[in-house]
């Protein structure tokens, strides 16, 4: 008996398909209308235990059983208010009893009608034998009631979906709410083409509903799960399609000029390219020629020398009359970015300057606790165009500044970015014309993940490190081992007397002073400072401070001090986290590490072991050895090379913190596609998506997919959305 809904317009609302008791259900999961509720995944399925005869019945087993209702009793209880009903069944070839503890006189009218003396049920529930009678019972059995045919028998022992609950919601409810959208799965919404999935071998839609919902087996359920997998896949992949394909009707400066601050620059390089530096530098320069806005991810671990390939393709835009940008999400990382490519760079950055070279340009800071003079100065040269090459911070993308001809935009650290930056800065171009964008990542992104997450860039790895960085070696030390902590500090105090300077990363700046017994605070930032102070491993060392609370000045302060020698031990915040290059620094401990994410822990080793001195991590953990905590620090200190780590991490839980804001927020929308095991899906779901695209740029003729995209992209992120 289908409830035939009122309306085929649109998604249909779930309210004018169930009873308000189901669509309440589906309501506490924001699940508001047919699409979206055949789309919502069964948590996990249950597989009935095999039908048996209630004569190899054991005590305590789970049992399945086709059964003939024998008598039915019920009775008041004396020691609490409400019924007891038994209901002796039989099959045959023995008896069981069923009971239920019931509040209400109607709850036994419906058991009773339900079952029906001498009727036929299927019923389910874990077997105890009775002490007193010596018998088996079943209390508050699952059963229904059906015939005792082949066909009964087969169906009795399909796997049986469990959705998610929340309170006062019956697992019943959602089964007949999704039950009642499957009998109506003609009416879903199709964003792929249905030719499109038969061309992959893939089940229709309508199909694929039934069988993720109520698969004959597990193997139906996970054919169902691919197509909707597949479709996920799709509508991302239909997202880039379109970005890309609105990227090639934009305009953009191509920026082709060979020369001459390029060859100057290159010339002057106190190093060898590497090999990975080069090729990756060609493959940046043929798309910035291009007349359309490129999109470029470059990712390389941590020390590969991305700065420089991003340094020689902004000299090329300054060399074909345009200005670049280079955004950082910190000022302290925009001052260090600043300070160095300005001693790169050295007579090449001093235009008007008498020691300028002929060839020069300018080099501007802009950040925002900028005195109002100097900013005023800068701006006037972005605005002028004088100032080839502009280092700043968010304080970039604010209105007011305005390019005279930006050609080129670098951003660093892609993790603090999201796309809506993107857009602003691609607003920026000159005459209606957009600018090149290269992100630089040093968190490499797995391939699949990559396609899933940033599928609307081009991906360039830089893959070898330049030859004279001495790496790092890791080690996870566990607190209740007190000899390794002894030993991490005394390391630590050896490097510092061999003029070598040490990095302490604590996850707070203060510690709480109320925690439960037997538990302590995480570290904080002074008090590590103060502790440390009076550590004998470390004695005389000259220790500072740097955290999110002090002024851009006391920060700008601090790592002046560190950079030229002043102090042998920096106690910090994450503030570190990002890009910080201390050559001289060869100790990195992190306190409380389990606290920090994979790609955290990651860049903060990469702080150390940049220049002449082989780098030492700790990862100093206060979770238990074996722990599942423990082990994850084991991996990561054991994985050497973000690539590698990138992999392990993403096998382990997911794409997880490995993207970005924008990238967490479509992963959000993602209910089937698994990035670890759909590698396949993925690829394909590119090539078709890409394909349909191509033949239908506008989407006119897939309404469908239209609407998917813009229901994928409200849910993801409101800012996403580019207009
Ligand atoms: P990333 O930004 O990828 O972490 P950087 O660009 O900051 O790495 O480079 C790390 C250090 O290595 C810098 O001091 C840089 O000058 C130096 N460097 C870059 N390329 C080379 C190279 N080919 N040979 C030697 N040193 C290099
Ligand atoms: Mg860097």
């Amino acid at each position: 008996m289908a409830r035939t809904p009122r309306t085929t317009s649109g998604s249909m609302p779930l309210s004018e398909l169930l009873i308000s008791k189901e669509s309440r259900a589906m309501a506490s999961f924001a699940v508001r209308d047919l699409d979206e509720m055949l789309r919502f995944p069964p948590r996990r399925y249950v597989t009935p235990a095999p039908l048996r005869s209630l004569r190899e019945v054991q005590d305590g087993e789970e049992v399945s059983a086709i059964v003939t209702v024998g008598s039915i009793r019920d009775r008041s209880m004396r020691s609490r208010r409400g019924h007891l009903l038994e209901v002796e069944v039989s099959d045959g070839s023995d008896t069981l009893e069923l009971v239920f503890f019931l509040s209400h006189a109607g709850q036994v009218e419906w058991h009773r009608a339900r079952m029906g003396q001498g009727g036929t049920i299927l019923v389910r529930g874990t077997a105890h034998r009775d002490q007193r009678r010596g018998r088996f019972q079943i209390a508050h059995p699952e059963y229904e009631p059906v015939d005792d045919t082949p066909a009964a028998r087969a169906q009795a022992l399909r796997p049986r979906p469990v959705y998610p609950l929340k309170k006062n919601i019956a697992q019943a409810t959602m089964r007949s709410a999704t039950a009642v959208g499957l009998e109506n799965a003609k009416l879903l919404r199709r964003p792929v083409p249905p030719e499109v999935l038969a061309a992959r071998g893939l089940p229709a839609l309508e199909d694929a509903v039934r069988l993720l919902h109520d698969p004959a087996d597990l193997d139906e359920a996970r054919r169902g799960r691919d197509v909707l997998a597949f479709e996920e896949a799709f509508v991302l992949q239909a997202i880039f399609a379109e970005r890309r394909a609105r990227d090639e009707r934009t305009p953009a400066p191509a920026l082709r000029a060979d020369g001459p601050l390029q060859g100057e620059f290159d010339a002057r390089l106190p190093f060898a390219l590497t090999a990975g530096q080069i090729t990756v530098g060609e493959e940046i320069a043929e798309r910035i020629a291009r007349e359309h806005p490129t999109s470029v991810l470059l990712q390389g671990d941590v020390g590969s020398g991305k700065t420089v390939v991003a340094l020689r393709a902004m000299l090329r835009a300054v060399d074909s009359g345009h200005q670049a940008v280079l955004l950082a999400p910190t000022e302290v990382l925009a001052e260090q970015h600043h300070r160095t490519i300005t001693a790169l760079l050295g007579d090449l950055a001093g235009a008007g300057r008498l020691d300028g070279h002929a060839d020069a340009t300018r080099v501007r800071l802009l950040t925002g606790s900028q005195r109002t003079a100097d900013r005023r100065e800068t701006l006037l040269d972005v605005t002028s165009g004088a100032a080839g090459i502009v280092i700043g911070t968010h304080a970039l993308l604010t209105e007011t500044v305005e390019f005279a001809a930006l050609g080129l935009v670098v951003i660093d650290e892609q993790h603090r970015f999201g796309v809506d930056h993107r857009r602003r800065l691609r607003a920026k171009g000159p005459e209606g014309r957009s600018p090149h964008v290269v992100v630089m990542t040093a968190t490499p992104i797995p391939r699949t993940a990559a396609l899933a997450t940033v599928g609307d860039l081009d991906v360039l790895s830089l893959r070898e490190s330049p030859g004279h960085r001495r790496g790092v070696t890791s080690f996870a030390v566990h607190e209740s081992l007190p000899a390794w902590e002894r030993r991490m500090w005394e390391r630590a105090g050896e490097e510092i007397s061999e003029g070598r300077q040490v990095f302490v990363v604590c996850p707070r700046i203060d510690e709480d002073e109320e925690v439960p017994e037997g538990e302590e605070p995480a570290r904080g930032v002074l008090a590590t400072a103060e502790r440390l102070a009076r550590r004998p491993e470390l004695g005389g060392a000259r220790i500072g401070v740097l955290h999110g609370r002090m002024s851009a000045e006391e920060k700008q302060e601090t790592m002046a001090r560190v950079l030229d020698g002043r102090l042998d031990v920096l106690v910090a915040t994450t503030v570190i986290e990002v890009g910080v290059d201390v050559p001289n620094a060869s100790v990195m401990i992190v306190l409380d590490a389990e606290l920090f994410g994979v790609s955290q822990l990651h860049q903060l080793r990469g702080r150390v072991g940049r220049g002449e001195h082989p780098g030492l991590a700790f990862l100093d953990t206060r979770a238990v050895p074996g722990s599942e905590a423990s082990r994850r620090l084991e991996t990561i200190a054991g994985a050497t090379d973000g690539f590698e780590l990138a992999e392990k991490d993403l096998a382990h839980r997911g794409a997880g913190d490995l993207v970005g804001e924008e990238q967490s927020g479509l992963q959000r929308t993602l209910r089937h596609l698994d990035l670890r095991r759909d590698a396949e899906l993925v690829e394909q779901a590119r090539e078709d998506a890409f394909a349909l695209l191509e033949q239908d740029p506008e989407l006119t003729d897939h309404p469908a997919l239209a609407a998917a995209i813009a229901d994928r992209l409200r849910h993801a992120d409101p800012d996403v959305e580019r207009s």
